[in-house]
């Protein structure tokens, strides 16, 4: 049996402690079934450690202790006493900054200073929603004199929440903020490929002081643990992250136990439009980032990239010359700004749609092959003259690959964008506040970027239209997922005849 914690390494922290039990109950725990199983380095192809995987019993027992913490001493708490235990929490992670970004970097293959920015956005997160704790309010309804007409806003109660691995500390940190906030329990099960970073993070939820049950953190695989999450007849409210298949799956599985609430948060196929007028070095710089940020594993990629006719040639040629710059390679050495692809199934499915886009004929114009010869290193791919039905402009591809296309006039370009099944983000670069504000709002996505992509805040919410999702995530929005709304009548003097 492996032990409930092992020594690893580093190269930047050097040797520590990784847990590798299920974090039930505030300890690490071996699954019922003795169960383990490999966590791959990507960078390396080399397996890590092996972690214990929670099946159907061990989530039995995790939403059992979620259950008993949220109807004892959770709910007993003040709610301004849930802010100083985020807070503490949002303090140990700062103060564990450097070990929890290698950690990630390590089991998930992102540059390291990356996840030390990811870090930083757990962080921020915690500290926005423990402001929320105590200032969750409900309002008095003025009906009629005789009765006094309140409402309230309630916990949900126990929360499954299932995260993926683009960004294992940071999807935790979006689910767990609004959910514990607003007094509800969680159990959350990473991804697979990722469970390294939540294990270390657990140790932080002990030594902050949270009541034992009220967050629990296992491992294991969507089809057993996930999918016993998902149909539990004694959670009252899944969040998912990830494939919109899976979504599916859990909707499903909601429906047919105990119709718990269900927010989603899946894939996208988001434009990037570059109008005439953009200022081209900035938009270039922006466009980069947004479809080569962590090596394009992010829902909100602007992987569909529109430039209009005028600067089309001297765009896709500039653009070609910033790709090739990004340096991919060893997440820990200091230049590397793209890692490899998180896991060989993800690395073999995204040079599948390049093999795509090729035989359909798009143009290569860099990329388009693996990166050196060990680890799941990909090329910044750029295909051009791509058509709108190729399946490298339609279907999430989750990967450094981008699609460009033309386009003539501000119609089109909407016509364009709009053209897709997801609708989870877009951008447009402008210089002209009328089209830039006109294309934003004809826009049918949860978020519009204008002269810049993929900047995200605790304080401002997230989420898709269409079939990106349900719900939304950050911000004052998340608050409405994870509560219920009560309305209390109270007579005072009415008389029934
Ligand atoms: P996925 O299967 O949707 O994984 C996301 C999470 O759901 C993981 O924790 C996964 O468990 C779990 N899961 C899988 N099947 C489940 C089930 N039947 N019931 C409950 N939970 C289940 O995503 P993937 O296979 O890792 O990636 C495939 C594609 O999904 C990507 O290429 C990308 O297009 C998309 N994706 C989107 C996001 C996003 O941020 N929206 C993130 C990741 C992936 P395991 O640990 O066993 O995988
Ligand atoms: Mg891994």
């Amino acid at each position: 049996m492996t032990n409930l914690f092992v020594e690893l390494s580093t190269p930047i922290t050097g040797p520590y402690q990784q847990p590798t039990g299920l974090f039930i109950n505030n300890e690490f725990v071996p699954g019922v079934d003795g169960k383990t199983f490999e966590v791959i380095n990507p960078s390396t192809e080399e397996v890590i450690t092996s972690v214990h995987e929670a099946t159907e019993k061990d989530v039995d027992i995790a939403v059992a202790a979620a259950r008993k913490a949220f109807e004892g001493p959770w709910r007993k708490l003040p709610p301004s006493q849930r802010a100083v235990l985020l807070n503490k929490l949002a303090d140990l992670a700062e103060a564990k900054s450097e070990l929890l970004a290698s950690v990630e970097a390590l089991d998930n293959g992102k540059a390291y200073k990356m996840a030390l920015g990811d870090v930083g956005a757990v962080i921020a997160t915690l500290r926005y929603y423990a402001g929320w704790a105590d200032k969750i309010e409900g309002r008095t309804i003025d009906v009629k004199s005789e009765m006094f007409h309140y409402s309230r806003r309630e916990p949900i109660g126990v929360c499954g929440q299932i995260i993926p691995w683009n960004f294992p500390l940071l999807m935790l940190a979006w689910k767990i903020g609004p959910a514990l906030a607003t007094g509800n329990t969680v159990v959350l099960k990473t991804a697979e490929q990722t469970p390294l970073s939540a294990l270390v993070f657990a140790t932080l939820v002990k030594e902050a002081g949270f009541p034992p049950g009220v967050l629990n953190i296992i491992s294991g695989f969507g089809p057993i643990a996930g999918a016993a999450l998902s149909r539990h007849m004694d959670v009252d409210k899944i969040a998912f992250t990830g494939s919109t298949f899976v979504g599916r799956a859990i909707m499903k599985a909601a429906a047919e136990s105990n119709l718990k609430k269900v927010t989603l948060e899946l894939g996208g196929k988001s434009p990037n439009i570059v109008f005439n007028d953009a200022d081209i070095e900035q938009a270039i710089s922006w466009v980069n980032f947004g479809i080569y940020f962590n090596h394009g594993q992010c829902c909100c990629a602007g992987s569909r990239i529109y430039v209009q006719e005028e600067i089309y040639d001297k765009f896709v040629a500039a653009f070609k010359r910033r790709a090739e710059q990004n340096k991919v390679g060893d997440p820990f050495h200091p230049e590397t700004f793209q890692g490899p692809q998180v896991s060989k199934v993800q690395y073999d499915r995204i040079m599948g749609y390049i093999e795509s886009g090729k035989a359909d004929g798009a143009t290569v114009v860099t990329g388009g092959e693996r990166h050196g010869d060990k680890g799941y290193f990909i090329q910044p791919t750029i295909f051009a003259d791509v058509k709108q039905d190729m399946k490298i402009m339609q279907e999430e591809i989750f990967g450094p690959v981008c699609a460009i296309a033309k386009f003539k006039t501000v119609e089109d370009a909407i016509k364009l964008g709009n053209d897709t099944f997801y609708g989870l983000a877009a951008s447009v670069h402008t210089k002209d506040l009328s089209t830039a504000l006109k294309v934003s709002n004809a826009l049918k996505a949860g978020t519009v970027w204008v002269n810049c992509h993929n900047l995200l805040f605790p304080q401002a919410s997230f989420g898709g239209f269409k079939a990106s999702g349900i719900g939304r995530e950050l911000g004052e929005a998340a608050l409405d997922n994870y509560t219920e709304l009560k309305t209390v009548h109270v007579n005072l003097d009415a008389r029934i005849e």
